[in-house]
């Protein structure tokens, strides 16, 4: 997990306060809590016309070896939609068209804390799937035989797609 041992304004280090009814970290010199915020991320639920769903297998941590939707981190001045697309194309060469927003959930993560994933759905799109970026494979499955996916947010797109379409 990324700790934040100083504070971003003074560099002093920080300590822990209880402000506003939580645990925060405080930093003394400035005598200001340092509030903490979930890092943004976007994924994508890409269907093919056989209603077929595109994962990808991860190369990097965490959840190195395991299966999960196509997405990624969205960088300074980038919108969500745009990030969600660069990432599908980073990851599995393929190029989307955003169909609908599927949801916005708040997730727990070992490497980053909190998430805040905001998943899409793509139907149309253009090109073959290739593994890229920081996957080691990216190929469609048959909804009823899908492999277990790595993350709690993602599984849940996954049911919202299956729920709602
Ligand atoms: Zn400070």
């Amino acid at each position: 997990m990324l700790k934040k041992t100083n504070c971003p304004f003074c560099g002093s280090l920080l300590t822990k306060k209880i402000c506003d009814g939580r645990n925060r970290l405080f930093c003394k010199k400035c005598n200001e809590p340092v509030y903490e915020n979930p890092l943004p991320a976007t994924c994508i639920v890409l269907v093919d016309t056989r209603e077929r769903l595109l994962l990808v297998k991860r190369s990097v941590e965490p959840k190195i070896g395991h299966w999960c939707l196509p997405g990624g981190f969205i960088e300074i001045g980038e919108s969500p939609e745009k990030a969600a697309l660069r990432e599908l194309k980073e990851e599995t060469g393929l190029s989307g068209r955003i169909e609908t927003l599927l949801g916005v959930t708040a997730a727990t993560s070992s490497c980053y804390n909190s998430i805040l994933m905001v998943a899409y759905l793509v139907k149309e799109y253009a090109g073959l799937p290739v593994a890229g970026d920081d996957a080691m494979d990216a190929a469609f499955f048959e909804q009823d035989k899908l492999p277990e996916i790595a993350f709690d947010s993602h599984q849940s797109f996954v049911r919202i797609y299956r729920a709602a379409y």
